[in-house]
């Protein structure tokens, strides 16, 4: 059994104060996908291109063993496709178009083969399409959820309906004061855990994240970068590093969630390396074990008379 993945596969247009890119390989499950696959794997990728998705792009992912199984092709359709500009400061960006495309009418099917997968990355669509997939599963045990200000102000009562069917919430800071209604993220945390998820990981970009549960508010830097090439996808290579490491490991106590944590800063900080998905390809657990490392080293500090 895998780790299930649905969500966005897409074509991105990005430009940073520094470069721009066009029809770039993006997407909320290309990112997951990819950043989950270090951790073992096998992980099951259930999403829709059209039939101008470059073939060099499916390849990236089946080079990475993502099993591509549900991977919907519509003959004749358009791919998803997003833009995005970002600002001199890259934590702020706005979203210059989304065009759903074949999402509009997509009805993701579960090949039978994936159904009895325990571990489920729902990445950020359509709150309905989410559930869609969540209704299909035989008995998910770990359900880890992204989603965004696009759907928590287009979907919101879809969104709510699905939340208390997760186990995990991924948001960023704006996208918890949103939901939450709520300034303060502590209070927004709680607020957001009443709705639903018994695990709450707030990003904060460059300031690192927030993981909150019942027991513990556990707080982890992020690396301390002095090239950011492109923040897309940061969120949702987080989401699969997260992710992924739980699925590996299958210990789901505070402790190891502190360690998902870390490494879902790890594969973020990888991500932004390079402009798109290239950060995420070419790299070696070693790689990403050394830069764990370096996160312990960076805010451990003992106590002193
Ligand atoms: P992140 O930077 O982690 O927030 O994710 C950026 C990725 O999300 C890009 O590759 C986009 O293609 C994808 N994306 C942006 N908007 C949406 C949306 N409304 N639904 C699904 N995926 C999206």
């Amino acid at each position: 059994m895998g780790l299930l993945v649905v969500g966005s596969l897409g074509l991105d247009s990005v430009a940073t104060p520094f470069d721009k890119i066009n029809d770039a390989l993006g997407g909320s499950a290309t990112y997951i996908s990819l950043s989950a696959s270090y951790f073992g794997g096998p992980v099951e990728l259930v999403g829709v291109v059209g039939s101008d998705f470059p073939k060099e792009y499916l390849k990236t992912m089946e080079d990475h063993k993502i099993d591509l199984e549900g991977l919907q092709v519509v003959e004749g359709g358009k791919t998803f496709r997003w833009a995005g500009k970002y600002h001199y400061d890259l934590n702020v960006r706005d979203t210059l178009s989304t065009e759903l495309n074949v999402f509009e009418k997509f009805d993701p099917v579960i090949p039978e083969s994936f159904k009895k997968s325990k571990y489920i990355c729902l990445g950020n669509i359509d709150p309905v399409l989410q559930e869609k997939v969540l209704d299909q599963m035989e008995d998910p045990q770990f359900i880890v959820c992204d989603t965004m200000n696009f759907w928590i102000e287009g979907k919101k009562d879809e969104l709510l309906k699905l939340l208390p069917k997760v186990d995990v919430l991924i948001i960023n800071d704006s996208e918890a004061r949103l939901l939450a209604h709520e300034p303060n993220l502590i209070r927004a945390s709680k607020k957001i855990r009443e709705l639903g998820p018994k695990i709450l990981v707030i990003k904060k970009g460059e300031h690192g994240a927030m993981l909150f549960t019942e027991d513990i508010i556990f707080s982890a830097p992020a690396y301390p970068m002095e090239t950011i090439f492109d923040p897309t996808g940061a969120g949702d290579s987080f989401a699969g590093g997260f992710t992924g490491y739980l699925y590996r490991t299958r210990d789901l106590s505070s402790e190891s969630l502190k360690c998902a944590v870390i490494y879902g800063s790890t594969m973020a900080s990888f991500c932004v390396e390079k402009f798109s998905t290239k950060g995420l390809e070419d790299l070696s657990y070693l790689q990403i074990q050394d830069r764990y490392r370096e996160f312990m080293t960076l805010s451990r500090f003992d106590e002193q008379e």
